[in-house]
């Protein structure tokens, strides 16, 4: 015995909790019309999940809940919990009994309980198919819904017996797996369009990270070429600045001594200055020569024509004494004399009017003074008193020869002190000019000197400028490089340069490269530089970690992807190998039950055949809501858009002893006893928990409902069953009968009655 109890609160017509126990295999529920026996079989059906309010004889949720009457007011929520003894673990859940409990309120919400923990429908849903207990209610049969099978389609037949057979659990899983292959497949989309999506951005990204890559390997290769272009830039300028500073040490010495030279040169030539002096001094000791020079000279003019007039007097003497000694002497007009004279006067007054060093003149005086003499002499006196005056003449003028010869001796002594004197300024002079003219040589020499050192220092200078000028480029280069590979540039002192050899280079082995290639080397510099900048080194580190990002997201929406695919791929193979084994156990299934169908039809009937058959129906459809059902060989002509083959379910009677074939030619009767006939060998094949039928025997005469009475003994070793019934044959075969009555306010009672109590509460 599986089932345990039922109990009913607030439930339709049960407005208060009623508990119905099932302690035998085969529980009758008699009562008059109306007294709420189907509300039982619908509680039944509510309580294992069933979603139609119109299968339980409503419109809407409210409709089930105890809408009140009499004393009792309407409840606000209905509820029915149905017990199980599980100690066979027909439920797979590990407790020896389970209660699965439904409530429903006014505002149609439903709440699901599993041993008192609230559940989902599906958990229940799941639960209860593992025990064959579909929710499609094969095993409940509603009044009136004997023949319910008989008048469904194929289709419909096929999900009957598919949950009869157990299959349902099969078919929630197939239908799960196709929701969840369909949720896959959105999935996939979903990550197919964000990975199309982000791929523009991911491409974009990864053509910046190229370039950002690309530029991080530029910057890498700059950072090496600087670092060697800097320490050779800094060792060469600082040894540039050394060899200056040596350079320009002797000029900038000799520039300072001959500075010094030069004002000593300047003193002297300032000293030279006062020998204009001396050459005044000169010029006077020169004139006082000259003067005296000219004295001396006219003394001795003087001396000479006085020398001359003894001379010539003496002559006179010696021709006085000639001519006594001759006879006759030539007389010379003393007109003539005078004319002469007077001629030779006025030249020498001519001549006294020139400019004259003395000398000329001094003859001339002489020249004068002797005619003067002769003519007067001869103009006084005869010839006989000539002598005695040459005489005289020559005493008075040797007297003044005397005093002359004085005079020059006086004059010779002072010209040789002045000439002394001259001689010695002169030396004097010529010293100073020795020594003044040395100065202006060296003052020349010295210019010249300064000259060479000046534009040695120039060019020094401009040497200077132009190592300057490498020093500021080198630190703009610096300053511009740290910035673009940072600070570390800055210690590019500690960068080893190693030559082509593998050897360290020490700073004297770094100057002696070809400064052109160190030119060179700051042109590379330049341009690399310039590259990085273009390719825009800003935001770098953003773009990378986006781009990190974006692909990792789409690495993980791929791997997502891929997985998707691997579990769509699963859930196709589990879908596929779960419709085989429904077909599979479906085909079994049906031959079973074919068997058992065939032995309680030809029981029922005393003969005949019944049988089921699994019929291929293709689906077409006219349009989007008309869909036509026709089995595989049927044909309408008209042109259809096909659907997939589907299969139903066909039965096919042939009764004894009559012609008939065919389920719409059956009586109702006839009918009846087909339903269940197919609903028992169902029930024997896979037997459900329970089976309630609600007066499924109503349409059956007295011969019959004898053997619906045997039948249902022989079901009941397999089923625990539960009828509705006013059959008193069914009646008889029940262990429990429970009666239910209705009072004046509606409300359902139940009572537990004997089966002579039945009989008459039946009625
Ligand atoms: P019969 O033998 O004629 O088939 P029955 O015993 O099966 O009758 P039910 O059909 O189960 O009777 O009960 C119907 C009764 O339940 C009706 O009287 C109806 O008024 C009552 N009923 C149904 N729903 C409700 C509800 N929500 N609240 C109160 N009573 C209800």
């Amino acid at each position: 015995m599986y089932l345990k109890s039922l109990e009913l609160s607030g439930f339709k017509s049960f407005a208060k909790k009623t508990e119905l126990n099932f302690s035998t295999p085969i529980t009758s529920i008699v009562g008059p019309n109306g007294s709420g026996k189907s509300n039982i079989a619908e509680a039944f059906r509510f309580v294992l999940g069933e979603q139609s309010i119109k299968s339980m004889r409503g419109k809407r949720t409210e409709d089930l809940i105890w809408n009140g009457g009499g004393d009792a007011a309407r409840a606000n929520r209905a509820s029915v919990k149905v017990v199980f003894d599980n100690h066979k673990r027909i439920l797979n859940v590990d407790f020896d009994e389970v209660s699965v409990e439904r409530v429903i309120y006014r505002d149609s919400s439903s709440e699901y309980f599993i041993n008192g923990t609230q559940v989902r429908l599906k958990d229940v849903i799941e639960l209860l198919a593992a025990a064959h207990i579909g929710s499609s209610g094969h095993h409940i049969i509603s009044q009136g819904e004997a023949d319910k099978i008989l008048n469904a389609n194929g289709r419909e037949r096929r999900d009957m017996l598919e949950d009869a057979l157990g299959l349902k659990i099969y078919q929630y899983k197939r239908e799960e797996s196709e929701r969840k292959l369909e949720k896959t497949e959105e999935n996939m989309e979903k990550v197919e369009s964000l990975r199309r999506e982000i791929a523009p951005h991911l491409k974009f990204l990864k053509k910046q990270v190229e370039k950002i890559e690309k530029t991080i390997e530029l910057k890498e290769e700059l950072r090496k070429l600087a670092k060697e272009y800097f320490k050779r830039e800094d060792t060469f300028i600082k040894h540039n600045k050394n060899a200056i500073v040596e350079e320009k040490k002797k000029p900038e010495d000799d520039l300072k001594r001959l500075h010094e030279e030069l004002i000593r040169a300047k003193e002297t030539l300032e000293k030279s200055a006062s020998r204009d002096g001396k050459s005044n001094e000169i010029i006077k000791l020169e004139n006082d020569l000259s003067v005296l020079r000219s004295e001396k000279d006219t003394f001795v003019r003087e001396l000479g024509r006085i020398e001359g007039s003894i001379g010539s007097e003496e002559r006179i003497i010696r021709r006085e004494e000639e001519n006594a000694l001759r006879e006759g002497n030539q007389n010379v007009p003393l007109k003539e004399v005078q004319a002469t004279a007077t001629i030779i006067e006025e030249k020498i007054k001519e001549l006294e009017n020139r400019r004259d060093d003395g000398s000329v003149m001094a003859f001339f005086t002489f020249v004068r003074k002797t005619f003067s003499e002769f003519i007067s002499r001869h103009k006084q006196s005869g010839p006989v008193s000539v002598r005695a005056q040459s005489e005289e003449e020559i005493l008075k003028l040797k007297q003044e020869r005397l005093t002359l010869e004085g005079k020059l001796k006086d004059c010779n002594e002072r010209e040789v002190v002045l000439r002394k004197n001259l001689f010695t300024l002169q030396e004097r002079i010529e010293k100073e000019k020795d020594s003044s003219r040395e100065a202006e040589r060296d003052m020349f020499r010295i210019m010249t000197e300064e000259n060479n050192v000046r534009s040695l220092l120039a060019s020094i200078k401009s040497k200077e400028e132009r190592s300057m000028l490498f020093e500021e480029n080198f630190k703009r280069d610096l300053h511009e490089v740290a910035l673009l590979l940072g600070r570390e540039m800055l210690d590019f002192a500690v960068f080893a340069i190693i030559s082509e050899q593998g050897v360290t280079l020490n700073l004297q082995e770094i100057t002696l490269e070809d400064r052109t290639k160190q030119e060179d080397r700051r042109r590379l510099v330049e341009k690399m530089k310039i590259r990085i900048e273009d390719a825009g080194a800003g935001g770098g580190e953003e773009v990378l970690k986006e781009y990190r990002e974006t692909s990792e997201r789409d690495v993980f929406l791929e791997k997502e992807l891929s997985d998707l695919h691997l579990s769509a791929d699963s859930l196709r193979s589990l879908i596929k190998e779960l419709e085989e084994k429904l077909d599979n156990e479906f085909r079994e299934g049906v031959s079973t039950i074919n068997i058992q169908f065939g032995q309680f039809f030809t029981l029922m009937f005393g003969g005949g055949f019944a049988k089921l058959e699994i019929i291929r129906e293709v689906k077409r459809r006219k349009s989007d809501t008309d869909i036509e059902i026709l089995t595989e060989d049927g044909s309408t002509g008209d042109s259809f858009e096909e659907s997939p083959v589907e299969e139903g379910i066909e039965i096919e009677v042939g009764l004894p002893r009559k012609k008939i074939k065919g389920l719409m030619m059956l009586s109702g009767g006839e009918r009846a006893l087909t339903s269940i006939a197919l609903l028992f060998a169902i029930s024997q094949v896979n037997p459900p928990p329970f089976v309630i039928l609600d007066e499924t025997d109503a349409a059956l005469d007295e011969a019959n409902s004898k053997k619906y009475g045997d039948m249902i003994e022989s079901l009941s070793k397999l089923s625990q069953l539960i009828l509705i019934t006013h059959n008193r044959e069914t009646m008889s075969r029940a262990g429990v009968l429970y009666g239910v009555t209705m009072g004046s306010g509606g409300v359902s009672k139940l009572l537990s009655i004997a089966f002579d109590e039945a009989v008459a509460v039946a009625k």
